[in-house]
């Protein structure tokens, strides 16, 4: 392994460990940012990189993510990330699934792991044969817990609603017209909630049959998706891709508000800055799409320490979600800081970084 201490995305990482294992052909990498607040906690990638660099350089990055979402959701968790290097065809074998058990159980509980891009439910089953310091596991109804998708759809729309009534002194989303990038399980949720308060809504999807389809049920505009970003709205909500916030995509909103699921939607830190010298109000990405990790968070708890399991808890903490944005605004209007800057410090105090 590289001298992975002098890659630009270390952070002073507490743990970073290389898993091999011949026999299945196991290669990944765990990686934990912090655990000051607890476990080192957030999900299995499963992906072919090009090359090895690019799979630590994900590991770093979004373990640091990780410690500080579940900071500001107020999660008794640190941050950590798995990748695991698939060979070309993606092969995902028992036989890897339960050695990469075995490395997460090596860790005594430092790193608790979960779904993430190429890992589903099933396999996270398979990864609990061999360890306890899984979440994400099926749950039945009324319980934390299970496809975290709604539950981050639905933090993403009181976000909105917060933002809305901040930037705009609205408080009511009917005829604010909302344009939405992705219409997956987030971007759709958010929608029908969106729809159900009387939003105008305009949706694009690069599956455009799947963005019609809900344009139809909800009674929305389409745009094709190299429109989206230029849909003039008060408010652009990013739930599909990551970095679509660069020189060339901030430049195109035509929007008071960005406010959307999507991870890492800057594409670098100072686009934080150019979006509030627009004017624009930007919602922190990990803040607003924490819905999902509260309910994974719980449902692990709830196995593991005995907290409670009802599904009414998680949504008490989502509902928490828009106090937190609000803080973050008055707080970057106080010091002229822009939001990202102000979560980023706000989630550094909390873990002991500052
Ligand atoms: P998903 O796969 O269900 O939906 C994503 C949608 O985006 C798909 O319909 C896809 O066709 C579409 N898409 C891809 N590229 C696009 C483009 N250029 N323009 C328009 N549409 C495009 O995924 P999801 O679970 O809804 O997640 C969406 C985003 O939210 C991702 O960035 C994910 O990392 C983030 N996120 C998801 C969760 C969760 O609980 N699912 C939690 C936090 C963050």
């Amino acid at each position: 392994m590289t001298a992975f201490w002098t890659e630009p995305d270390y952070d002073d990482h507490e743990l970073v460990e290389l898993v091999r294992d011949p026999h299945s052909g196991l290669t990944a990498i765990i990686a934990v940012h912090s655990t000051h607040l607890g476990p080192g906690a957030g999900g299995t990638r499963f992906w072919h990189y090009a090359e090895p660099k690019d799979a630590m350089r994900d590991a770093l990055r979004l373990s640091r993510g990780m410690s500080y979402k579940n900071a500001m959701a107020g999660l008794p968790m640190g941050g950590g990330k798995a990748v695991i290097l698939a060979d070309e065809d993606g092969t995902k074998t028992p036989d890897l699934l339960a050695a990469f058990g075995d490395a997460v159980e090596a860790l005594g509980g430092k790193y608790v792991t979960a779904e993430d891009v190429g890992i589903g439910e099933a396999d996270m089953s398979a990864v609990a044969e061999r360890t306890s310091y899984v979440s994400g596991l099926p749950v039945e109804d009324g319980q934390a817990g299970g496809d975290p998708g709604p539950f981050t759809a639905m933090g993403i729309y009181l976000g909105i609603k917060a933002a809305v009534e901040h930037k705009l002194g609205k408080d009511s989303m009917e005829g604010v017209h909302v344009a939405i990038q992705g219409t997956g399980s987030v971007g759709g949720g958010v929608a029908r909630l969106l729809a159900k308060d009387g939003a105008k809504l305009t949706l694009s999807d690069i599956d455009e049959d799947r963005a019609a389809r809900l344009a139809s049920e909800l009674g929305a505009n389409t745009v094709s998706p190299d429109r989206i970003m230029g849909v003039t709205c008060d408010v652009f909500s990013p739930n599909a891709l990551g970095a679509i916030l660069d020189d060339e995509g901030v430049a195109r909103l035509d929007c008071a508000i960005v406010a959307g699921g999507a991870n890492n939607q800057l594409a670098r830190a100072h686009h934080g800055k150019v979006l509030a010298d627009r004017g624009i109000l930007y919602a922190p990405d990990y803040v607003i799409n924490a819905g999902g990790i509260i309910s994974v968070t719980l449902e692990y708890l709830c196995r593991t320490e005995g907290q409670p399991c009802d599904i009414n808890e998680v949504r008490k903490r989502i509902a928490q979600i828009p106090e937190r944005l609000v803080e973050i605004w008055r707080e970057s209007e106080r010091s002229d800081l822009s939001p990202d800057v102000v979560a980023d410090r706000m989630a550094q105090e909390r873990i002991g970084r500052r």
